[in-house]
């Protein structure tokens, strides 16, 4: 069974582990956010496809759920004790490695996608990480008290704190869909959409001009997983985001954010159950505390859609 799956960063690799326990790898695409990329110290930065990426390699972080396991901060200290660099963004060393070579790649005039795949295979990852577009179509968080600000500058520099007023997708209107994106979707038996932050990690993705038009004329069901649980963000500002935005912070406000696009909803067990026309939902846990929450997750999340689309 081919899977395709939307994806931001944290929240989204937790299913991504997940699904590489009951799908083989090679089988498996994930479609990631770029929206979050940005330039630091000269380099291109992917923070979603390093998380997405590390997780797969068995690479990543557990505590931090970014950058890499027992990484050191050399370089940074170097930049802030040497160079009075303030380390607002941090990197570890061995994620710089990342960021070198990408960058040494990107210089070569190879596109985002063909980076990442080498990336990818040199980690020994059998599974296929895309990013949503090779063009750059920044996240841009219009706020209350600073004005616009790029996304980093919001979510790291900031930490999540501004009340937003709306959100952007710069230069979307002159991105293109990558060959790559739009086979993986076309392929797929099942896409799901992880539970990401919609707002910040999938609607850049669908902003991606015909991504949406992509999902509605897939074959595939199109399922998206719930990542509000009993009105709460498990992690991060996406019910911060909901109620700045004047919406609901429910799974019913979710459906309808993914409106037609989507096939069925994967709501938790501890939220109201819903009842949406023209959509197929169910109760499953979705908090994934630990490997096995994962593993079941995913599972039962593709038992479920076997059972009436496959
Ligand atoms: P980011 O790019 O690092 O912010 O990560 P994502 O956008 O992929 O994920 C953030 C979202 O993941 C938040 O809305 C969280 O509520 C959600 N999330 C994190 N952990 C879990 C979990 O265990 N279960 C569910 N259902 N959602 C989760």
């Amino acid at each position: 069974m081919r899977v395709a799956v939307l994806i931001g960063g944290v929240g989204g690799a937790k299913l991504a582990s997940g699904l590489m326990q009951v799908v083989a790898p090679e089988q498996l695409t994930f479609i990631v956010n770029t929206g979050d990329d940005f330039r630091h110290l000269g380099l291109k930065i992917c923070p979603d496809l390093d998380t997405v990426m590390y997780t797969l390699a068995g690479l990543a972080d557990p505590e931090q759920g970014w950058g890499i396991a027992e990484d050191s901060t050399a370089a940074l200290k170097s930049l802030e004790q040497n160079y009075g660099v303030e380390p607002w963004f941090r990197l570890g060393d061995k994620d710089l490695a990342t960021h070198l070579l990408r960058a040494q790649l990107l210089r070569r005039g190879h596109s985002l996608t063909a980076v990442t795949d080498c990336l990818v295979q040199r980690l020994g990852i059998t599974a296929r990480l895309l990013p949503m577009c090779d063009d750059e179509i920044p996240t841009i968080i219009k706020t209350e008290q600073h004005g616009e600000l790029g996304f980093q500058e919001y979510f790291v520099k900031h930490r999540w704190q501004p009340i937003v007023k709306s959100i952007e997708h710069k230069g979307c209107e002159r991105a293109a869909m990558s060959p790559a994106v739009s086979a993986a979707l076309e392929t797929a038996d099942v896409i799901l959409i992880a539970p990401s932050n919609p707002w910040l990690s999938v609607a850049p993705i669908l902003a991606v001009p015909g991504l949406r038009t992509a999902l509605k004329v897939a074959d595939a069901p199109v399922v998206a997983i719930t990542p509000i649980i009993a009105g709460a963000a498990v992690k991060g500002p996406t019910a911060k985001i909901m109620a700045e935005l004047g919406l609901d912070v429910s799974e019913a406000a979710l459906a309808r954010f993914y409106g037609d696009i989507i096939d069925g909803f994967v709501n938790d067990i501890r939220n109201q159950p819903l009842c949406a026309d023209n959509l197929r939902t169910v109760q499953l846990n979705t908090l994934m505390m630990d490997t096995k929450a994962k593993d079941d997750l995913a599972r039962n999340t593709l038992e479920w859609i076997a059972g009436w689309a496959l």
